[in-house]
């Protein structure tokens, strides 16, 4: 059956620097132009949550778009490109990284992947990071819906060394930092680097979180809000994007896709 599931593509950054995590302002623009060409709705993420438990109301084509850590580079590439578009995206931010400062981006200095988390750990974060005040405007628009990734990046150490007090601690506390700055609830958690485990899961739903987003491929129904799959789209381009969005709109096709493409 065809458009029994609703794609979710992953983004990080949306930048003029090349590296694997990057995708360029043009070719962004590009994918926002055919998608819209092509008719596809893009949601924030209560329409994703209402859209996945409503199916007979959801419009065929649509689509959940996210970003990963709040990069500075989504607020001064992305954000005007979505608005021109009249297009939504989630974005999950980590609160540790972002601060209360009031940052002019007129000389923004765009930075691969590895060099921006870097200098995201030293007291310089803001240079790479959204600002509060960045979030505020962006939620406040409405063209990205702010969510939550954690407080300090770091779950899936904690994970790992079942240290699951001070994951609990990260959850929630990412949950109400954003909630209280930006006066509004937050359900939806993408898990740092794509980490989890079956107690990680237990205490993100503890803490209130209803939506957990992974990195892994799949196709989302309403059965998987506890595992949401996503599509990384890692610097390729509208085409390669618009081909890839009806399969994953299909339990059957993207199960097929991604049997063939492992070779399974
Ligand atoms: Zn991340």
């Amino acid at each position: 059956m065809l458009y029994d599931s609703i794609p979710v593509v992953m983004y990080h950054h949306v930048s003029t620097v090349g590296s694997e995590l990057n995708v360029h302002p043009q070719v962004f623009e590009e994918q926002l132009r055919a998608l819209s060409v092509k008719g596809w709705k893009t949601l924030s993420g209560d329409e994703f949550l209402f859209f996945i438990e409503h199916r007979k109301e959801r419009p065929k084509k649509c689509v959940l778009l996210t970003f990963d850590d709040g990069f500075a580079d989504n607020y001064v590439y992305a954000y005007p490109l979505l608005k021109k578009f009249h297009m939504k995206a989630v974005l999950f931010a980590a609160v540790d990284f972002v601060e209360d400062r009031d940052i002019k981006r007129d000389s923004f200095v765009p930075l691969p992947h590895n060099d921006a988390w870097k200098l995201a750990l030293t007291e310089r974060r803001s240079e790479v990071m959204c600002t509060w005040k960045e979030l505020r405007e962006m939620d406040g628009s409405r063209v990205f819906d702010v969510q939550s990734h954690g407080m300090s990046h770091r779950t899936p150490e904690y994970m790992k060394r079942r240290k699951y007090e001070e994951l609990k601690r990260d959850l929630s506390g990412g949950k109400s930092a954003l909630e209280e700055r930006l006066s509004k609830k937050i359900v939806h958690l993408a898990w740092p680097q794509g980490h989890y485990d079956g107690e990680g899961i237990e205490i993100a739903y503890e803490v209130g979180y209803k939506a957990l987003y992974t990195t892994e491929r799949g196709a989302n129904t309403v059965d998987n809000l506890s595992m949401i799959k996503r599509l990384p789209v890692k610097g390729r381009n509208a085409k390669w994007l618009l081909g890839k969005l009806p399969i994953y709109s299909s339990v059957l096709l993207t199960r097929i896709y991604l049997a063939l493409r492992t070779g399974r």
